[in-house]
């Protein structure tokens, strides 16, 4: 069984997190729909059945480790139901929400401190804003930790202890999904986050302090989005953040220059394939686009070697083929069209 596996692999643990979340597609087969109905369970009934015999395992073959799993599936569970379920002696659950403002069912606190001791909480430093997002909103992470420790300051002494907190960051939403934001360029998020927890709040010390710890020459732009200048830092991974900073500014000019009125008027696909348009347009885009093609191929080089200094090979490829490439072949594209278009004139 993969969890004998995994024990074997971590001599010594005291917590062993089992999942369980997103268990979206319960009750859906066959084998499943017999015992539902020849036992009158309900989904959720069929759910804390197979919970418990997992929870049961571990606690049969590991009695002093402590089983910790993903609340969401009982969020909606009534109380009597997890009363009834003996999970409350065998789990400690972890309530994840990675919003930057609150928006769990208001009795939650309520609810679980009537079935479980103990609690733990789970934010993000990254991640949980856009499924195909590369630079970290450092902001929005640390709203969502202030909403965490505002809840905590007002709910957790309805338990008899609260844990702790995981803070998740996420490499891609699913095994089908492209990579989003990479660590190494979330490192002062998780900086920030990290010593706003442990502070209590985040306030201008926390900012300077983390800041000069990753050896930033000013403060850590907390919205990366807004476009000024990447500072200077150094940190284990930092020419990927830069270099993905400098790349996320240049991206809005690309995303600008494809919305740009002048290139859908005159040089849009239709107009190239006529071989009709007016030089007088096309000399200003064609500059502008030498300007962008530049701009990405020199971070492309950039990117390249920095990403090689920590990840796989495949990874970079992927990465410079999902986000990059594209860009670049469409610019190059732009180029060789519009210098055709002038060369007819
Ligand atoms: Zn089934």
């Amino acid at each position: 069984m993969m969890i004998d596996q995994v024990m074997e692999l971590h001599p010594g643990i005291r917590y062993f997190h089992i999942g369980a979340d997103e268990v979206y597609h319960l009750g859906v087969c066959e084998r499943c729909k017999r015992r539902m109905s020849e036992e009158n369970l309900s989904p959720q009934q069929l759910f804390l059945i197979h919970v418990k015999a997992v929870l049961g395992h571990i606690k049969n073959t590991h009695p002093t480790i402590t089983s910790i799993m993903w609340d969401d599936m009982l969020r909606h569970t009534e109380l009597p139901i997890l009363m009834n379920s003996g999970l409350g002696d065998m789990v400690e659950p972890m309530v994840w929400h990675y919003l930057s403002d609150f928006r769990l069912p208001i009795d939650i606190w309520d609810k679980y401190s009537k079935v479980f001791p103990n609690i733990w909480f789970a934010s993000a430093f990254k991640g949980a804003t856009g499924a195909n997002a590369y630079a970290t909103n450092i902001a929005y992470h640390l709203d969502n930790h202030t909403v965490w420790l505002d809840v905590m300051a007002r709910e957790g002494s309805k338990f008899k202890k609260v844990q702790g907190c995981a803070l998740t960051g996420w490499q891609r939403y699913d095994h089908y999904a492209v990579l989003c934001e990479l660590l190494p360029q979330a490192l002062p998020s998780l900086g920030m986050c990290l010593m706003m927890l442990q502070q209590g709040s985040f306030t201008a010390e926390v900012h300077t302090s983390v800041s000069q710890d990753l050896k930033f020459l000013s403060p850590i732009p907390l919205n990366p989005f807004q476009r000024y200048p990447v500072p200077p830092c150094q940190f284990p991974g930092s020419e990927i953040y830069t270099s993905l900073m400098a790349f996320l500014h240049l991206d809005a000019t690309y995303e600008e220059f494809v919305r740009d009125e002048r290139v859908l008027t005159w040089m849009n696909d239709y107009m190239m394939e006529k071989r009709f348009s007016n030089p007088v347009h096309i000399e200003p885009i064609l500059a502008q686009c030498y300007g962008i093609l530049d701009g990405l191929t020199k971070i492309h080089s950039q990117l390249e070697k920095a990403l090689k200094e920590v990840f796989y090979d495949h990874t970079v490829e992927e990465w410079l083929k999902v986000f990059i490439e594209p860009k670049i072949r469409k610019i190059s594209d732009a180029v060789e069209k519009a210098k055709l278009q002038l060369s007819n004139s």
